[in-house]
């Protein structure tokens, strides 16, 4: 299993080497910039498993790094900031922050943090998909974004369900019947593309910036890597 990459965003060297030693030692892999306009240029080429996140960059403010990164990825992100009243603005779901870290801070601290998004946001339980956006409980038929648990219909679970299953992967209409459907020949095509239709709007109410759902002009639909 490779270890966690940890993207550490922050301009001020002396505290991005301090958080690299401590991510380091916990045994993960660190990589560094020092402003906003390199975040999405590196994640587009380099997956992470989260984000380390300054709020005082000097081109941008983290909060904008952080909007612009949700709308591609479901990173988790943890915000470092000097001041306990930008807290309340950042531990919002609507800006997608799994936590936070106030100035000056342990690099134990951090560490332990770091270990608990992790271990909140991946994990893969016995015999359910998983990514850092979603959780799966087939025992329960239940599936979780973010956090939050969907109520979802009973073929919206069955086609989220299809598609978790392998990120990245094209799935035709007529394959999602298949999967989901217990016949699938006595419904319409277009029955996929409304229940992917209200899938889509319950994912946006827990995330309005981010569709984790593609659509494959004329092939069909496929849930989108690196969530
Ligand atoms: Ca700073």
């Amino acid at each position: 299993m490779s270890k966690p990459m940890i993207l550490v965003v922050e301009d001020e060297p002396a505290i991005a080497d301090t958080i690299q030693y401590a991510v380091e030692a916990e045994g993960f892999e660190c990589l560094r910039v020092a402003t906003g306009a390199e975040v999405a240029e590196l994640l587009a080429r380099q997956p992470v498993s989260l984000v380390v996140l300054d709020i005082g960059l000097p081109d941008m403010s983290g909060i904008e790094v952080c909007r612009q990164l949700r709308q591609r990825h479901a990173v988790p992100v943890i915000f470092l900031t000097a001041r306990a009243a930008e807290v309340d603005r950042v531990v919002g779901l609507e800006l997608g922050a799994d936590d936070y870290v106030t100035k000056p801070f342990s690099p134990r601290e951090l560490a332990a943090r770091i270990k608990a998004v992790l271990r909140r946001t991946s994990r893969p339980a016995a015999g359910s998909a998983a990514t850092a956006a979603f959780q799966v409980d087939e025992e329960r038929c239940q599936i979780s974004y973010f956090g939050k648990p969907l109520a979802l219909s009973k073929y919206e679970y069955r086609l989220l369900s299809v598609l978790l299953k392998h990120p990245g992967r094209v799935y035709s209409r007529d394959q999602l019947m298949d999967q989901a459907w217990e016949s699938p020949e006595a419904s319409l095509d277009r029955t996929v593309d409304a229940h992917i239709k209200n899938i889509r709007a319950k994912l946006r109410v827990v995330q309005p910036d981010l569709d984790p759902i593609a659509t494959h002009r004329g092939m069909g639909y496929s849930l989108k890597e690196g969530l």
